[in-house]
Parts: C-alpha cells; structure tokens; sequence
C-alpha cells in the first residue's frame, strides 16, 4: 500500500535530563518519539549530529512518509528574540549558542525557540485541558520547576520577559541551594531534584525503614520513589506529601494573585499524581482566599506527562509566529 505523504512538525523539548522530540501531525497528536540522554551531548556539533540522527531514526521506527514542515523547540533558561539561549543551568553546551539559525542552516526548514514552560501553556491551549481558557497557569515540574502565565489568551512576559520564574520564589529562605545560586527557591523543594533533596534528609532525620536508604544520591530518581510510594513505602509518600504541601500553598499565591480559571501541573513528576494531586488540592483550598475557595481549578495536563511542550512547539510552528517567545 502506498504510504501517503504528511506535512509534520518536529517538536524538540530540551530538558535537564532527556532532550525529547514528538513528530507532531496538527489533528493527529504525536505520531512518533524519541529522545536523547542530555549529558550525552557533546557540544552544540553533537547536539545536531543527535537530533539529525534521531529524525532519521524516527523515519525508520514510523515507517511515514512525511517531510518536516518546521521545527520547534522548548528550552529552559532565558532565551533572546534572535533564539540564543543565554542562561540554562543544565545545558551548558547550548548556552550562548543561535540554535534558530543553527538547526535552521542545517535543516532547511523554520525553526522556533521558545522558554518550555511557554511552549507547555500554548501546547494545553491549543491541545490540552486549557483549550479555550484564556487565564491559565502552567507548572511543568520537571527536573526543575517551570511556570507560564496565560492572561487574556497572551503569554505574559513582564518587562523584561521574565514573568513566570515562579521556580525561583523564596519558600524557605536561606536552606537548600539552588542553581540559581540562591538558597530557598521553590524549585529546590517542587521538582524531580527536589523530591530526591527531600528523600534524603527524610531518611537523615528518622530512622524509618525505607527501600530508599539502598540507594545512594547520585542513584535515586523521582522514578524509584514514585515506585517505593506505590509499594507503601513510609519516606516515599511523606516526600510526595511534604512536596505537595509546599506547592499547594505556592499554587494558593497564584491563585489570588492571578485569578486563572485553572492551573494545570504538566511534567514527568505529574507521573505521581496519585500521590501529589490529593495533597496539592487540599492544601490549595485551605490556603487561598476565602472568595476564590470555589474557583481553585487545579487540573493534570491532559496531553501526557511530557508532551505538553512538543505539543506547543508545534502550534508555534503551525501559527507561523516566527517570534521569539520568552
Ligand atoms: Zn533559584
């Protein structure tokens, strides 16, 4: 049978520990996906050399025929109208670096850059649980923390395009480090890196039995505790109940200063929101302001734990907003 020929959009999530790619049809969703290790990449080269192997890669696994219509790409970090990505803690090798003219020389097609937080609201809004919202918050709770603001269907940027650094608000001042070189942002209690931070001094200050004390630091991801809480595992579920306490009230701020009609958790933490979501709500209610107690929405991103921002990625594409969104 003859295959028949589609226009899709290469949506690239670049992420603290996968750099993820969807190959997105607009009516169809995501038809197919791969990913690469991060800290496997060597250099901005290798960072081109991966994705060009992985697209020919993806066009085996697929088995369609399609030409790249364009491609998107979601980066953490604050990236410049032009689509240099000036600060991003994880992915050093791609700091300072044009990666819209750099992907685009090489791959022939347009390309977008766009904050992944951003990506992940216009992706809920055009896709997701946000379509036809026109006040939503996204939270990706990745490896770190990610948040935009939708106000009146835009993107708020703020002044300098910095609104939504809401991973860098204080909740306990002077503790835990963060990579912004603070101490106490919220990212470093509510994110992948914070849950295993929390795990730890969980298991230094009691002395709980825990199929986590097996493992050691460098080992431990949000994964094997998502699986020890499944199994009852006492440390596990107080590190999701400790983190969802923490962000509740957080998303309780939000709330009264924002108004929205949802705020939407997206990310591969959300992977545990049985664990999460019951806590967040509670907490939530209990904390915001007694005129908005009825309205805290707080919904799970509908699109899959990490495929919001892919999803954005390619309505920037489909839009044919050649801006830069930050
Ligand atoms: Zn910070």
């Amino acid at each position: 049978m003859k295959k028949i020929h589609q226009k899709l959009i290469l949506g690239v999530d670049i992420g603290g520990t996968y750099i993820k790619l969807g190959l997105v049809h607009p009516e169809q969703g995501i038809l197919g996906k791969a990913r690469i290790r991060t800290a496997a990449v060597k250099g901005k080269s290798g960072f081109v050399r991966a994705l060009s192997e992985k697209i020919d890669e993806l066009k085996h696994t697929t088995n369609l025929d399609y030409t790249l219509e364009g491609i998107g790409i979601g980066a953490p970090g604050i990236s410049t109208e032009e689509g240099v990505i000036v600060q991003a803690a994880n992915i050093s090798f791609l700091t300072n670096v044009n990666l819209v003219k750099l992907l685009e020389r090489e791959f022939h097609v347009p390309v977008v850059l766009a904050k992944d937080s951003s990506l992940a609201a216009i992706g809920e809004g055009a896709f997701g649980v946000a379509k036809g919202m026109k006040n939503y918050i996204v939270l990706t709770l990745g490896t770190g923390l990610g948040c935009a603001v939708v106000v009146n269907g835009e993107i708020l940027k703020g002044a300098s395009g910095l609104a939504g650094e809401f991973g860098h608000t204080l909740v306990r001042k002077n503790e835990r480090l963060c990579g912004c070189g603070r101490k106490g942002c919220l990212e470093t209690y509510v994110s992948g890196k914070g849950i295993v931070r929390t795990v730890f001094e969980l298991l230094a200050n009691s002395n709980k039995k825990s199929s986590l004390r097996d493992y050691s630091y460098n080992e431990i991801t949000p994964k094997i505790i998502f699986q020890e809480a499944q199994k009852n595992d006492p440390v596990a579920k107080k590190a999701f109940r400790d983190t969802g306490k923490i962000l509740g009230e957080k998303i309780a701020n939000l709330f009264t200063i924002f108004d929205p009609e949802a705020v939407i958790l997206a990310g591969g933490l959300i992977e545990a929101a049985d664990f999460l979501l019951p806590v967040i709500v509670e907490t939530v209610e209990k904390s915001t302001l007694y005129f908005l107690k009825d309205k805290t929405n707080v919904l799970l991103s509908a699109l899959g734990a990490n495929d919001a921002a892919l999803f954005g990625a390619a309505s920037l594409i489909l839009k044919r907003k050649k801006e830069i969104l930050i």
